[in-house]
């Protein structure tokens, strides 16, 4: 027996899991499956951190609003931010962003990855139009003309007039679709932990820009900082396996000693990373979101926030074809999602491409044209507020 449904998303990460809620919210009477092949943690010892964390912009803080998650993820923990402060450690040039300038109590808030997810797969919990299939893996899709067909390891098949692909960076969904990806090659990597600083960080998002990699101290509760340190991947293995106490020594003098002494460092962990973006989001009865359609360097903290873009747009187009009693899997239709948001998507891709290679550079002219372009946005205000606009997702 087939199980039919409207719309089936595979990945119910960060993204899969809003989107399935803003279209359990916004249209009527539609069957959404959700699949994941993990069980999301939805238990653990709060007086640790997820290594994982996220610069949510407003933009995005929006859209869990209008999907009653925001809430739940403000009960559990958030920390707002209200300066960001830039500096090149290759040049004299800095930035700083207040969000008193722009009248704004903060630019955004940094959350946990799995406080985010927890609240979501809550909410999908309570929302009828949802099914969730977690843990499950899918084995095989079938893309034909008025339906994708899924069949899982347990034997279920399932059928759908639209299949999203939200299963992340790898996604299997845009392998099977043959999809292909353009990808800038970055050899990148990032290490990411959470200290413990001697000063308190101000509620303030700081990064300094290496020769390797930006280096970013993200504000928590408490006075811990998540740590975000982009480097090449040898180098990020190194960082991973020598001792704290040299670690914490090491991260401090990268760091100028901006918050004092690094008091104490939890488990480390390497991120590879990657730039790409699809070269198509949508084929008949599929469309792509998420890290499954671009996945961009975290320097600008906008991976997510761009998929929850994505999710914003598509639920749109959904919503705008069933009041058109339109085929919501109708090429057609999707096209206008993917031009949508591939326009965005990839100005920041380039944008990201061109600040890595910018601060990559050892060049001389290059080095005074970053500390003259920093020091200058610095002072022009109205640039400065349309970049703070722009962080802001606003
Ligand atoms: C070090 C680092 C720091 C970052 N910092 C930021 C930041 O500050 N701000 C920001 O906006 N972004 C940041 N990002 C990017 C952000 O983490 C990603 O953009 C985001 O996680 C993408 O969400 P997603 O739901 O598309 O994919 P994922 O989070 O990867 O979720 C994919 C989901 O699909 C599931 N899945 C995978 N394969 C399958 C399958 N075959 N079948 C079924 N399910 C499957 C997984 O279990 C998972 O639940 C950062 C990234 C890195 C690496």
């Amino acid at each position: 027996m087939t199980e039919s449904y409207d719309i089936i998303i595979v990945g119910g990460g960060m993204v899969g899991a809003t989107l399935a809620c803003g279209l359990a919210e916004e249209a009527d009477n539609l069957r959404i499956a959700v699949i994941d092949a993990n069980q999301p943690a939805t238990d653990w010892d709060t007086a640790s951190y997820d290594m994982r964390v996220s610069a949510i912009t407003r933009a995005s803080q929006d859209l869990f609003k209008s999907i009653d998650v925001w809430d739940n993820i403000v009960a559990q923990r958030i920390s707002p931010y209200q300066d960001m402060y830039v500096w090149d450690a290759g040049s004299d040039g800095e930035l700083h962003f207040d969000s008193a300038d722009m009248g704004e109590t903060d630019l955004g808030h940094i959350i946990e990855n799995r406080v985010i997810v927890k609240a979501l797969h809550q909410r999908m919990a309570e929302l009828s139009a949802i099914t969730l299939l977690c843990p499950a893996q899918v084995e095989s899709i079938n893309f034909a003309d008025d339906a994708t067909e899924l069949c899982l390891a347990d034997g279920a098949q399932l059928s759908a007039k639209l299949v999203v692909g939200a299963d992340g960076t790898r996604s299997w969904i845009r392998q099977q679709a043959d999809i292909a990806v353009k990808g800038w090659d970055f050899d990148q990597a990032a290490l990411v932990t959470t200290v413990k600083t001697e000063k308190y960080h101000q509620d303030t998002a700081w990064q300094r820009f290496l020769n390797t990699g930006p280096l970013a101290f993200l504000p928590l509760t408490e006075g811990y900082s998540s740590i975000v340190w982009s480097t090449s991947p040898d180098e990020a293995k190194r960082l991973s396996e020598i001792s704290q106490q040299e670690f914490a020594l090491e991260l401090e003098q990268a760091f100028e000693s901006k918050l004092g002494k690094i008091e104490s460092v939890a488990k480390r962990a390497v991120f590879p990373l990657r730039l790409f973006e699809a070269l198509n989001y949508i084929k008949p009865r599929l469309a792509l979101v998420g890290d499954a359609a671009h996945t961009i360097h975290p320097l600008a903290g906008q991976g997510v926030n761009l998929g929850l873009a994505d999710v914003a747009s598509l639920i749109d187009v959904v919503v705008d074809a069933l009041q058109h009693k339109k085929d919501i899997g109708d090429k057609a239709v999707l096209r206008r999602y993917e031009r949508w948001r591939r326009a965005e998507n990839r100005s920041m891709l380039v944008a990201m491409d061109g600040l890595k290679r910018v601060f990559g550079s050892d060049l001389t002219i290059v080095k005074s044209l970053r500390r003259i372009g920093l020091n200058l946005t610095n002072r022009i205000t109205p640039i400065k507020n349309l970049l703070m606009h722009q962080a802001m997702g606003k």
